[in-house]
């Protein structure tokens, strides 16, 4: 996105506030925003948020999907496994739950393959996980912090780095939490969305997930949002780390 122009950075100066507040700048390339009461972006950029187990993206970046998809981009939640338990549970009814929180946060969802709980994480599994993002061609992509108790977290966020690092660093990387203490250890966010105005899309997206005990997960994740709020200046926000080596790339402005 080279097509900005001084002009158009500064006269976001303001408003990009606390979206990249930690060693962020100007030459963080915003986002194509609505032009008019137009929904359609300037250049339409494709998203890939990566979790363990379905929920997890919306979990740790719901309010954040739904600020890309009301901008007109698109936004793929990439889940390493269906949340089966088999040999009961084939999954079917997580992918239910998925696919009515994705309907809510206007993304789509996409499968990696494995299964829960059982993440493998080998040469071809790198090669599986790799041909999926080559093929989808992302402009950014969110995966779990990989210090993060649950090996399925911790398996997606290698498959995703390792993919990243073969792909030559051509989109952009973030780092998301969720569920602090429990699941994401240690995280320190560089960069903030201001989530306030989609927390209740965010909610219900997670709620969707009506087998996964929202009303105990949901209240954490409350606290995190609200706690990275204060930190931005905002009500309820997210919280990234961006890898350091990562192209440059603005997060929805707030
Ligand atoms: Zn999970």
């Amino acid at each position: 996105m080279n097509d900005l122009s001084r002009r158009d950075l500064l006269s976001q100066a303001k408003s990009i506030g606390a979206s990249a507040a930690i060693g962020s700048t100007l030459a963080a390339a915003p986002l194509g925003e609505p032009q008019g009461n137009s929904s359609e972006p300037k250049r339409r950029l494709k998203v890939i948020v990566t979790g363990g187990h379905p929920g997890d993206p919306e979990y740790g970046c719901g309010g954040t999907i739904a600020r890309y998809t009301d901008l007109g981009h698109e936004v793929i939640l990439l889940y390493l496994n269906r949340g089966e338990w088999p040999p009961k549970d084939a999954g079917a009814s997580r992918v239910a739950e998925a696919k009515r929180a994705c309907e809510i946060l206007k993304a789509r969802p996409l499968y990696a393959g494995q299964f829960n709980s059982q993440a493998v994480v080998d040469t071809a599994h790198y090669d599986a996980f790799r041909k999926i993002i080559e093929d989808e061609r992302p402009d950014v992509i969110f995966t779990h912090w990989p210090i993060d108790n649950h090996a399925d977290h911790r398996a997606i966020s290698m498959l995703a780095y390792d993919a990243w690092l073969k792909l030559k660093k051509t989109f952009a990387f973030y780092y998301y939490e969720v569920s602090n203490g429990e699941d994401t250890i240690q995280f320190a966010p560089t960069h903030f969305v201001d989530i306030s105005n989609t927390e209740p899309r965010k909610r219900e997206a997670c709620f969707a997930h009506a087998s996964q005990a929202p009303n105990r997960y949901y209240a954490l994740q409350e606290q995190v949002t609200r706690l990275r709020g204060i930190e931005s200046g905002h009500r309820h926000a997210e919280g990234f780390t961006r890898h350091v080596q990562s192209p440059d790339f603005a997060l929805p402005l707030a």
